[in-house]
């Protein structure tokens, strides 16, 4: 069956036909000489933005997390990650194996916030017994946290913790423009107490490639070497960055709709008997909610069959909407689901 919805994640989403006019229309150059002037327009628009510095356009959230790490720390230093946070779970690593950096986990409360005594509680004291803690990272929205936006306020308090400890601060922003549509505050505000921050346009914003990373001056430098040495120094990528200055400008303030649609099918799944979810507690585009254990696979496959894509989680599992999904998909999903469990039921 013809895919119709594809809730795996708003990394999936299509460039639009305005986007993709941009594209074509892109004014390119070299950009490793710095003569790209839509990667340009790019990195000092989302600076300006985010009110930083000065930006950096990569290839991914990953690569961003990576080098941003790469240039806040040296070989040995000591690095704080959320427990739960994509830099620790799903980024293969790179920080350890690439920066010869240590991450240290710390405990992710259920909201995606880290409590400011288990950050102090995780600070090394200087002693060379021990790594020497640099920097503290944020992720926000929290990707497994139901995409748990984190407020302005939230984030000075793990901040402050953290200089505490003569650490610089990282944001792991991949979907912070959802946490800004979210809170209805500036962007701006929510990554003021960090040093650097990455978004990704190529997951709510919708475009087909690539994140950006913004700081200061000194750290971009830094950050644009690691980016070299990691292979993506680009050429004229303005292609791409096209595609980000047109999200920019575009598809921000929709996030709202994508917000509502999620809210309506955490609201319609917490109604199935067999389903646990709290709708109160869904306030981005990400839904995870809970199943009966074991029944994961059966439940995406039936769904598959209707042309209704998932990631099979299980008990857990994670349903993201996104530009191109629309009410009426959420609707269709919740009768397929509607109809699974009351089979399941019947055959129980
Ligand atoms: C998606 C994501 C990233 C980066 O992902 P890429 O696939 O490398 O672009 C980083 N952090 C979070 C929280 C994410 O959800």
């Amino acid at each position: 069956m013809e895919v119709r919805v594809d809730l795996r994640s708003d990394t999936v989403t299509m460039p639009s036909p305005e986007m993709r006019r941009a594209i074509y229309e892109a004014e390119v150059g070299d950009d490793v000489y710095g003569d790209d002037p839509s990667v340009n327009e790019l990195e000092e628009k989302s600076a300006e933005m985010l009110g930083k510095e000065a930006g950096l356009f990569v290839t991914s959230g990953t690569q961003g997390n990576l080098v941003s790490m790469l240039a806040h720390c040296g070989r040995g230093d000591e690095v704080l990650v959320g427990d739960r946070s994509h830099i620790f779970s799903s980024e293969a690593g790179g920080a350890s194996v690439l920066g010869g950096l240590f991450l240290y986990p710390i405990k992710t409360d259920r909201y995606g916030f880290l409590e400011p005594d288990v950050i102090r509680a995780a600070t090394k004291p200087h002693d060379y017994h021990v790594p020497p803690t640099r920097l503290l990272c944020i992720e926000n929205t929290h990707n497994q946290m139901s995409g748990q936006p984190l407020t302005a306020e939230q984030t000075h308090a793990m901040a402050d913790a953290a200089r505490e400890g003569g650490m610089n601060v990282h944001i792991d922003g991949a979907r912070i423009f959802n946490a800004a549509v979210s809170l209805g505050v500036d962007v701006k505000e929510l990554v003021a107490p960090a040093d650097s921050a990455t978004f990704c346009l190529s997951k709510g914003l919708s475009c087909p490639v690539g994140s950006v990373v913004v700081g200061r001056q000194d750290f971009i430098n830094h950050a644009r070497r690691w980016r070299k040495m990691l292979g993506a120094g680009m050429r004229q990528v303005g292609v791409i960055a096209a595609a980000g200055i047109y999200s920019l400008d575009n598809m921000i303030e929709r996030l709202d709709e994508d917000h509502a649609n999620a809210k309506r099918l955490a609201q319609g799944l917490a109604e199935i008997d067999g389903i646990s979810v709290d709708p109160d507690n869904i306030h981005s585009n990400i839904v995870f909610f809970q199943i009966p254990p074991g029944s994961g696979s059966a439940i995406s496959a039936n769904l598959k069959e209707r042309g209704i894509l998932v990631n099979a989680g299980d008990p857990m599992m994670r349903m993201v909407t996104h530009y191109g999904i629309s009410s009426e998909d959420i609707d269709y999903t919740l009768v397929a689901m509607q109809e699974h469990f009351r089979a399941a039921v019947a055959a129980a």
